[in-house]
């Protein structure tokens, strides 16, 4: 989230709006210390995937597999020198196996389904249609890829397949890319968004999941929105806001504000089981 006083919006992201569900201070945090907001090396094979994904899109599908592979790992390589990450529970024997697997369940099952020749790593804003308090709220991100059809592609890479129907129900990002397609006038409501999905393992997978979006899923982000960014504006930035320390991400591992919070208090003994 950030206000651009001249123009008078606040501009969210779907990542912050996930991050207010999942625990509002770590959205605080990350609007605030964005330079303390660090990768894992989870997170570096997804760029480095997505950055293959982005060359082979780019030549409408012509590359080698080969080619894509050697353009994922070098860029896993160059990410893991510049960047700040940490490690998590990945064995770092296996971090080009993965992205080379990653690579070609990509090229070999969802390429082939694709329809070439649409928008790559597309920046969009628009204004989602209300107003808090004296500020005008848009939303703004960048989508992996829009179709010629304007069907909207996320690439995701994770550790297991996704649950379609908790997706359709509850997922924010299908509903603000679908927003924005709309918005540029790309595509009338329903609005197609799918996950293109390639799972962290040796063996080649990948899973597609269709969701849809519609003028009705719009009212209850605009609804949802609304005292989000009202909270926002009446704690204000500078003080903390609710914490939720019982999802999984809230570790010194999944959190890049765990030393500035729940990490300031707790040592790795007091969260151990006693002897
Ligand atoms: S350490 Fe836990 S409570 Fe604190 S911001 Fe991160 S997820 Fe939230």
């Amino acid at each position: 989230m950030r206000f651009h006083k001249s123009s008078g919006r606040v501009f969210v992201r779907q990542s912050w709006l996930n991050d207010m569900v999942l625990c509002p201070e770590r959205a605080r945090l990350g609007a605030t210390l964005p330079q303390m907001r660090s990768g894992s090396d989870a997170t570096l094979m997804g760029t480095a995937v997505h950055h293959a994904i982005e060359q082979v899109l780019e030549c409408d599908g012509t590359m080698a597999l080969e080619e894509m592979i050697t353009a994922g790992v070098d860029k896993f390589h160059y990410l893991q020198v510049m960047e700040q990450w940490k490690e998590t529970n990945i064995d770092p024997t296996k971090y080009e196996v993965y992205i080379a697997s990653m690579c070609e369940a990509w090229l070999n099952e969802i390429a082939p389904t694709l329809e070439f020749g649409g928008r790559t790593e597309y920046q969009f804003a628009y204004p989602l249609g209300i107003e808090v308090g004296e500020w005008a709220v848009w939303c703004e991100g960048t989508m992996d890829y829009v179709d010629p059809k304007g069907v909207v592609y996320d690439w995701k890479t994770a550790s297991r397949s996704y649950n379609a129907k908790e997706k359709q129900s509850t997922a924010v990002q299908p509903t603000v890319y679908a927003g924005a397609v709309n918005a540029m006038g790309w595509s009338d409501f329903p609005v197609e968004f799918r996950y293109g999905i390639m799972i962290r393992q040796e063996k080649p997978k990948s899973q597609i999941v269709r969701i849809e979006r519609n003028e009705s899923h719009m009212r209850w982000l605009r609804h949802a929105v609304r005292p989000a960014i009202g909270m926002a504006l009446h704690v204000g930035t500078d003080k903390p806001w609710i914490m939720n320390d019982t999802s999984a991400l809230c570790s010194e591992r999944w959190c890049s504000y765990w030393s500035v919070c729940k990490g300031a208090f707790l040592t790795d003994a007091d969260l151990s089981v006693p002897n």
